[in-house]
């Protein structure tokens, strides 16, 4: 089996729905990852959690909107003292995480972009755990006859109320011998007349009777010993022995401020090697992680090498526009071209970097291996030794091994990266806020200039539509609730019309066609050079055609934009419209940001008012429009 089919079934294997069994035990009140607790032997209670089940610790802040949350709805003070709360991130509009109580899945959390605050759902096990100390949010009725799941239970049914509770709040429904989970369809004062008076989200039996013991995660630790000795001894002896058979390349290690490359630094300590701390400080950093970076390499005594992008970003994003979770033009030009830079100046002969990686964080890096060739930074290979780990087991060796994190994590920040990041979710841009007055102002004030430049409604920006090109289906939902038009969601101004689907040629083969309108920045010509990376090239200035040919087919520009391409077969039209595409995308729009000179081994691309290609030295290979920012434009255009 080739290692690309073996990586997406690890990716789909991880991102499948449904839900994964974890173990708690009860003896030592925590989770247990292992076999059984190291503590008590105990092989633990099951619970299950939606997949892929990242689980993570709930820290500080995140314990406050819990407890929040639970003493507005219940009237319940400090519900959990003592015990441990775990999360779950699962699908939401923004951030949404299972609660884990005491090893029972008792609620979600989900961020509400309308109200800028979170929202409670109960689940049935939260309801039989609280129905007992609940003084508020209790709701009784006569069991109407019938399964109650899912149903909606008219007002007539409701015999009494306890406390204040309004429409869509969470509510403890007790039917007879039931305890339910539901959501008020109706205010506590109007229930009684209510048509629609209670939904019933799940219906349970018996008591949920947390543990009296008060625990901390030191006994996580200590239940979990073996695991983690187990876990450190494997990645250790991964990486030398990788490195033992490498031993003249030199060593690097991501270092982003983040748990996941200070688990990764760690494990380097302990092969004993050398290595040196990488960090890419992209100019959007937090000031709190360039602070901790600093100060973790200097207390480690660790050499840091910082690849700076500087004020790269701000001098793009006009350009660019906002960058998007579907168009990270920033991580090229604010990422990869310093840490190129970088590598190129410090590393000639290459590098071997460690990197954080973890399969369970998202969808794209469920597909890692321990080694991976960086396709985009030559002489770059990356070795990910917890790939496997979960959020749980980095944070559980964290705190083993006594090791300082970045203090942004006791915010509740679930991911720290760029503060602008188009990854960020409300609930944390909201954090930001709080934070970083600042520099949220400041980016506000951009994202509010350009959705006026493009006339784009105040909605664009306030609740972060900017962050997507092209809406995923539960944005395209939350526009029509906020009854902003699809089209009012983003635009930058490129576009292209393309025939649908490939024509056969009245010459033989096949055809495709379509039309490119961006700005035109350079001379037409320009297109030449780039299309030298797929083929040999004619160009008429006179009748601003340029014409490229290679061994699938060949393919036409002309000075309105008008792209057509011909092969033998659809497929072979498709890829060389595409290349096509691109090389006029590149010609017209490059940043001169240096990328693709970097990526490119032979040495073919030169920088003067956009690239210069060596007819000579290229061979073809495509790299360097793979890598471009500006080429990446293709993908949004045809989707
Ligand atoms: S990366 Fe270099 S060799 Fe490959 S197509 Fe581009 S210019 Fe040519
Ligand atoms: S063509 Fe090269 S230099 Fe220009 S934007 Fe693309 S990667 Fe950067």
């Amino acid at each position: 089996m080739t290692n690309s089919v073996n990586k997406k079934k690890a990716a789909r294997k991880a991102f499948k729905h449904g839900k994964i069994t974890f173990k708690w035990c009860r003896n030592c009140a925590t989770l247990i990852l292992g076999e059984k607790c190291s503590v008590c032997g105990n092989t633990g209670r099951t619970f299950s959690v939606t997949m892929p089940g990242d689980l993570r610790p709930c820290l500080d802040e995140g314990n406050l909107i819990i407890k929040r949350l639970f003493e507005k709805h219940f009237d319940i003070p400090n519900p959990f003292n003592g015990l441990q709360i775990l999360l779950n991130k699962i699908p939401g509009i923004d951030r949404a995480d299972e609660i884990i109580v005491d090893g029972w899945l008792i609620g979600t959390i989900s961020f509400d972009p309308i109200i800028d605050d979170f929202r409670l759902e109960l689940k049935v096990d939260g309801a039989r755990a609280l129905v007992d100390v609940a003084k508020s949010g209790i709701i009784e009725i006569r069991p109407p006859g019938g399964h109650m799941k899912g149903k909606t239970i008219s007002g007539k049914f409701v015999e009494r109320v306890h406390g204040k509770f309004d429409v869509n709040d969470p509510v403890i429904v007790v039917a007879g011998d039931y305890i339910c989970a539901g959501i008020a369809r109706a205010s506590s004062n109007r229930i009684f007349d209510a048509e629609k008076g209670v939904g019933i989200r799940d219906v349970g039996k018996g008591r949920v009777v947390f543990s009296k013991k008060k625990t901390c995660w030191s006994k996580f630790i200590q239940a979990n010993i073996d695991h983690f000795k187990y876990l450190e001894s494997k990645a250790v002896s991964d990486v030398k022995s990788y490195l033992r058979n490498n031993s003249n390349i030199p060593v690097t290690l991501s270092f982003s401020g983040g748990k996941d490359s200070l688990a990764c630094y760690e494990i380097m300590r302990r092969t004993s090697i050398d290595f040196s701390l990488l960090f890419v400080n992209t100019g959007l950093e937090f000031p709190e992680t360039v602070k901790y970076v600093r100060c973790f390499a200097e207390k480690c005594g660790l050499k840091l090498l910082v690849a700076d992008a500087k004020d790269e970003f701000w001098k793009n994003v006009d350009f660019f526009g906002p960058p998007a979770k579907d168009f990270r033009w920033c991580c090229k030009v604010c990422k990869l071209a310093p840490l190129t830079s970088l590598i190129e100046s410090h590393f000639p002969n290459g590098t071997i970097t460690i990197e954080g990686n973890r399969i369970f964080e998202s969808f794209a890096r469920a597909r890692i291996a321990f080694v991976d060739a960086n396709p985009f930074v030559p002489n770059q290979i990356i070795l990910n030794p917890i790939r496997e780990w979960r959020a749980i087991e980095v944070w559980g060796y964290i705190w083993w091994r006594h090791l300082d994190y970045n203090p942004l994590y006791e915010k509740d920040y679930e991911r720290i990266g760029c503060y602008l990041c188009p990854a960020c979710l409300a609930s944390e841009w909201k954090i930001t806020r709080e934070l970083h007055p600042d520099l949220t102002r400041s980016w506000e004030k951009y994202l509010m200039h350009w959705a006026s430049r493009f006339g784009l409604p105040m909605e664009f920006v306030r609740y972060g539509f900017w962050r997507w090109k092209i809406l995923p289906s539960k944005m395209k939902k939350f526009a029509a609730v906020v009854n902003l038009p699809v089209s009012h969601t983003r635009s930058d101004g490129i576009q292209m019309k393309m025939a649908p689907g490939a024509s056969p040629c009245i010459s033989g083969g096949y055809t495709i066609e379509g039309v490119l309108n961006i700005p035109r920045r350079r001379n037409f010509s320009k297109i030449a050079e780039l299309l030298k990376t797929i083929g040999s090239v004619r160009y008429s200035d006179e009748y601003q055609i340029v014409m490229v040919r290679n061994k699938i087919g060949n393919a036409k520009v002309f000075g309105g934009g008008q792209i057509v391409s011909t092969a033998s077969c659809p497929t072979d039209a498709k890829r060389l419209f595409e290349a096509t595409t691109k090389a006029l995308l590149r010609s017209q729009l490059c940043t001169e940001c240096g990328v693709c000179v970097r990526s490119c081994g032979m040495k073919a691309i030169t920088l003067d008012d956009g690239p210069l290609i060596s007819d000579e030295k290229c061979t073809r290979c495509g790299k360097c429009s793979d890598v471009c920012v500006v080429a990446h434009y293709y993908d949004k255009l045809v989707s």
